[in-house]
């Protein structure tokens, strides 16, 4: 038998050596600012058996690190201190122990019970996250129906009048926490009903792989098992017509047997141009809710609650001025508070006016920096089905006249190009050219409400594929 005292590597004695030289090697994999925020905060208290013990500031900051961190923190102590080491964590709020477990098991250890959950006994993950709760999504006039109807969904699946629940709106704003939230809820009071989460992408991908493996048969009676299919951001169906086909089919089976379909997208069904009409049509057979951007007061809500989850602490006035500056996008406003607390620890200074001042600034850059001037040419064409060499061409065809100075307009105001190189783009057009075409669109944003509309729709779909 070996003693304890060598069973813990005698290189380390103390938990601070161990932890420091795991800092190390964490730090050559991984961002400045992800080091300073999510690492240094990190305490070693204990180390034995080889089970380093680390205290951490919250419950948040132990579920982030989870989600993003874990197979780095794993490799890394098993590196560093042995194939059998282990890291064990205490939150300071309520000294709680939790186990990180390499096959992401997550084990409890509080002295009043011992819980443990892993992925259920199914044959499939169903790939939901279980960060998205109602308990954390903030109420608020603008996803109250949206919301109302999953909370049902959740205690009912299949059997409300919400089938399938369609849920839509910009990026940012919490479709993908609110159809995972159902989910999550409903695993939890059916354990046994088979629930999977899925991206349209992934479903688009993985169906290209069972037709090059020939197995579309067993690709499609997957999804026909299931009780509740989520399924986001359903507009990528678009132009993909072998993939709506058998979505289609796997829809009408699931429909027809009382199972739960949930789909978000970035517009209602109707404005869904290019995707099947039989799709569109059944889209609109359960209830069609969109989440509007959260109004001033759900924004400071919003902000309260998470900077409570974070273990941030921020006075009401700080957090006004961020929710009267960040105003369209509660990924935004998320952000903000992870950059803040980020530059706070990074430079060890507490959070003020002038920090977050700089913050919201930087926050507005990295949009523009995010999108190009060929997401902007590709969405623009997309929508008016042209191909790209039209808007580069001489021609002066009305309608491709038109979506070229959309496309220059977008180009100007989402980027941080010059008029020239948005010439140059187009064609080789002049910067004089650029500037007509900015004061034509903005003249007809003015006197024609569809030019609003396409605009607006625009902006969303190229956020979404820049994001
Ligand atoms: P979308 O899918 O609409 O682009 P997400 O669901 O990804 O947006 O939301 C972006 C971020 O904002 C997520 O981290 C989510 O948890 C958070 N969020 C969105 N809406 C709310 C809300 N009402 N309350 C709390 N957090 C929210
Ligand atoms: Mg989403």
């Amino acid at each position: 038998m070996i003693s304890s005292a060598v069973e813990t590597n005698e290189i380390f004695s103390s938990p601070f050596s161990a932890w420091s030289e795991c800092l190390k090697s964490i730090k050559v994999g991984v961002s400045q600012m992800t080091f300073n925020t999510w690492f240094l905060p990190i305490k070693p208290l204990e180390i034995k058996n080889y089970t380093l013990k680390v205290q951490l500031p919250s419950q948040f900051f132990w579920e982030w690190i989870d989600e993003h961190y874990n197979t780095l923190i794993n490799n890394t102590i098993h590196e560093v201190i042995g194939p059998e080491a282990r890291l064990a964590y205490v939150i300071s709020e309520d000294n709680e122990i939790v186990d990180f477990k390499t096959d992401n098991a997550l084990i409890k250890n509080s002295p009043a019970e011992i819980k443990i959950e892993t992925a259920n006994n199914k044959d499939f993950e169903s790939s939901l996250n279980s960060r998205y709760t109602f308990d954390n999504f903030i109420n608020g006039e603008g996803n109250q129906l949206a919301r109302a109807a999953a909370s049902a969904i959740s205690e009912n699946p299949g059997g409300t009048s919400f089938n399938p629940l369609f849920v839509y709106g910009g990026v940012g704003l919490g479709k993908t926490h609110l159809i995972q939230a159902i989910g999550n809820k409903a695993q939890s009071n059916f354990p046994n009903k088979r629930i999977i989460y899925l991206s349209t992408d992934i479903f688009t991908v993985e169906f290209v792989e069972a037709i090059q493996s020939n197995k579309v048969n067993d690709f499609s009676n997957f999804y026909k098992k299931m009780d509740i299919l989520i399924i986001d951001d359903i507009q990528f169906l678009i132009g993909k017509e072998k993939t709506q086909d058998l979505f289609f089919h796997i829809f009408n089976t699931l429909h027809q047997s009382g199972k739960q379909i949930i789909l978000s997208s970035d517009k209602p069904p109707k404005d869904l141009k290019g995707l099947d009409d039989r799709l569109i049509s059944r889209f609109q057979w359960g209830l069609t809710a969109d989440i509007q951007p959260p109004d001033l007061e759900t924004r400071i809500a919003i902000l309260k609650r998470k900077s409570v989850d974070y273990g941030m602490n921020i006075s009401g006035e700080i957090l006004e001025y961020i929710a009267n500056n960040i105003t369209s996008n509660i990924r935004e406003l998320e952000g903000c508070l992870i950059k803040l607390l980020a530059n706070a620890s990074l430079n060890s200074k507490e959070i003020n006016f002038e920090l977050v001042k700089k913050t919201v600034k930087e926050i507005a850059t990295d949009r523009k920096v995010n999108v190009s001037i060929e997401s902007i040419t590709k969405s623009v064409c997309e929508y008016f089905r042209l191909d790209e060499n039209k808007l580069r061409d001489k021609t002066r065809k009305k309608e491709i006249v038109l979506a070229r100075q959309i496309a220059m307009y977008l180009s100007k105001d989402l980027t941080k190009s010059s008029l020239k190189t948005i010439g140059l783009h187009f064609g080789g057009r002049d910067h004089s050219t650029v500037i007509h075409a900015c004061t034509s669109i903005e003249l007809l944003k003015q006197s024609d409400i569809s030019i609003r509309d396409i605009i607006s729709t625009l902006k969303t779909s190229i956020e979404i594929n820049c994001s």
